[in-house]
């Protein structure tokens, strides 16, 4: 008889299979664990417990949403999601036209360029809250309908670069599109084309 075959059967080592069973049971159970806690901690069943650095960030000057700084930013800010996410042919119009404007003396910036639906409701909330709806829909698009949710519309500033661009942006496509807001500019016809008529306002 060999020293192996003597041993009592409870002594030997688990078979090699089942260990691996035991472990991915009790993978399985500490995923349902995790999951039931998951749900259990959660304070209002939408946000949980998840830090909000890992979410996109909300409200960030030049970040995810689109949000820009009073002062604009410029056509070479291609790092924000406000410039990058512009229709590229609208952007090469706005482009054309800063060379042109700074050949003149003007600097051109961007107030604002394509925000998120959530950026723009936001916008539309705090325009409420001071000038109530109906004043409010007069200066803020709806999200569905805003241009700048669809990265076709910038906002141009400072006065100076808004007021030359009403006047030379159809050089360049660039259109106003209503009459109260001389800073707001789309690409609606071909360079040098006649703009539509402007509308009275956003509303
Ligand atoms: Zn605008």
């Amino acid at each position: 008889m060999t020293t192996h075959t003597s041993l009592p059967p409870h002594s030997r080592p688990l078979p090699r299979r089942r260990s691996w069973r035991a472990s991915l049971v009790g993978a399985f159970l500490i995923t349902v664990l995790a999951a039931v806690a998951w749900i259990a901690v959660r304070p209002d069943g939408t946000g949980g417990i998840l830090p909000s650095a890992i979410s996109e960030p909300q409200g960030t000057e030049g970040t995810g949403d689109g949000n820009l700084p009073d002062s604009g930013v410029t056509v070479d800010d291609t790092h924000l999601n406000a410039v990058a996410r512009l229709d590229p042919e609208l952007l090469e119009a706005v482009r054309q036209a800063t060379e042109t404007a700074a050949d003149e003396g003007i600097e051109v910036r961007i107030t604002s360029g394509w925000r998120s639906a959530d950026y723009q409701q936001q916008l539309l909330d705090q325009a409420i809250s001071t000038y109530g709806t109906s004043g409010a829909r007069k200066l803020v698009q709806t999200p569905d309908r805003s241009r700048h949710v669809t990265g076709d519309a910038v906002d141009i500033g400072p006065t100076d670069a808004a007021l030359w661009m009403l006047h030379r942006g159809p050089d360049f496509g660039l259109c106003q599109v209503y009459a109260n807001e001389i800073w707001h500019y789309e690409l609606l016809v071909e360079p040098g084309g006649t703009c539509p008529p402007l509308q009275p306002n956003a509303s």
